[in-house]
């Protein structure tokens, strides 16, 4: 992982790199900030540019045998540590017993999906942790001397899911430590962790990323830029949220990010900006065109549901949708629906008949915009 794998951030990775430009690599280092903020990612290529043997524009180089193994999760002096369930029984439960489905992790979710890891430890109801037979284990690897590097690496995810006996071991690592030993630490909840290990640590912390890093990087990945920026605004600064929305199974995410898009245009009279949009659901297919039309009259049907049950109606929306609809349902009402209704049968009417669809979608577009301003 070098620093110009990892969107943004940087000024992180100004301070990372300065750590070792400077010579004042920290023993005990904890990135710490929101899920989904490329903190493990960041703490990744730190250790890479650290071992580096060429290092070139503030960056590692890539090919260098280091940088070859980091890449190929082999290095012989960065060890992982990470939260894992119980395996068989019997057996002392190490991070080292599940290190191909961590790097298989890593490999697909660079960005650290909690989620993702709790499948693949295949327990996804258990409270996975850094288990007590972790510290003895790390104090062996660690009595041996760095390989080929100056220092030795411990890459540490989640140090809040230490148990308490495994924390207070890695305390004394961290007091007294081995002279070529680094730790660094990535925490999402850093209020979690033992307040002797958070306080003897040097801190950087990582912010949620911007909407516009976000959307860039969902384009980056192939995303249909005309969602993408509200994709962005609903993954909250979260890459791994935004990777979920932008892929999960059906396309009603996408439906329900072309549908809010349209709304913040219109309720912000933006003229240019809803031709726009008109233009841009023109150049989709006449079958999504539809199905893009059905998608608004359900989510106009639920909205309704919503505003005239008192909160009784049992919603068939999505968490996302619903979430949506908070702010949403008090502009779909007794007074519009019927105008509503009749502007989306046009609409797919036209499409169907093979209107010019940029025309059909302004104009789906002003009526829906007129009558929930009512
Ligand atoms: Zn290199």
């Amino acid at each position: 992982m070098k620093f110009s794998d990892i969107p943004g951030h940087e000024e992180e990775k100004r301070r990372l790199r300065e750590l070792v430009d400077t010579g004042r690599v920290p023993h005990a280092l904890l990135l710490e900030g929101p899920s989904g903020s490329g903190k493990f990612a960041l703490a990744r290529a730190y250790v890479q540019y650290l071992h580096c043997q060429n290092r070139e524009n503030g960056d590692s180089c890539g090919h260098c045998p280091a940088c070859r193994q980091h890449e190929s999760f082999n290095h012989a002096d960065t060890l992982f540590t990470f939260p894992v369930a119980k395996r068989g029984s019997g057996k002392p439960t190490l991070s080292e017993d599940w290190l191909s489905e961590f790097r298989e992790f890593i490999t697909e979710s660079p960005f650290m999906d909690f989620d993702k890891w709790l499948t693949a430890l295949d327990s996804p109801t258990s409270q996975p942790q850094i288990f007590v037979e972790e510290g003895s284990e790390l104090i062996r690897k660690l009595n041996y001397k760095a390989r080929s590097s100056e220092y030795k690496a411990v890459l540490l995810w989640l140090p809040e899911r230490l148990h308490p006996s495994t924390a207070n071991k890695l305390l004394k690592l961290i007091e007294e430590p081995y002279s070529d030993t680094i730790f660094v630490l990535t925490s999402d909840k850093p209020s979690e962790i033992l307040p002797t290990i958070y306080s003897r640590t040097q801190r950087i912390f990582v912010r949620r990323y911007a909407d516009e890093d976000v959307e860039s990087f969902l384009v980056h990945t192939g995303v249909d830029p005309a969602v993408a920026g509200e994709l962005a605004r609903m993954a909250e600064g979260s890459l791994t949220e935004a990777l979920k929305l932008s892929s999960s199974a059906d396309d009603g995410m996408q439906m329900l990010a072309i549908f809010a898009d349209l709304m913040r245009k219109g309720f912000k009279r933006d003229l240019p900006a809803l031709r726009k949009w008109a233009n841009d659901m023109s150049t989709k297919g006449r079958e999504r065109q539809v199905r893009f039309v059905d998608y608004c009259a359900r989510l106009m049907r639920e909205n309704l549901m919503l505003h005239t049950s008192a909160g009784k109606y049992v919603t068939t929306m999505t968490p996302e949708e619903a979430k949506f609809s908070v702010r949403f349902h008090p502009f779909v009402n007794e007074r519009n629906v019927i105008a509503l209704f009749d502007a989306m049968n046009d609409a797919r009417r036209d499409i169907l008949a093979n209107g010019n669809s940029k025309m059909v979608f302004f104009d789906l577009a002003i009526k829906i915009l007129m009558q929930i301003r009512k």
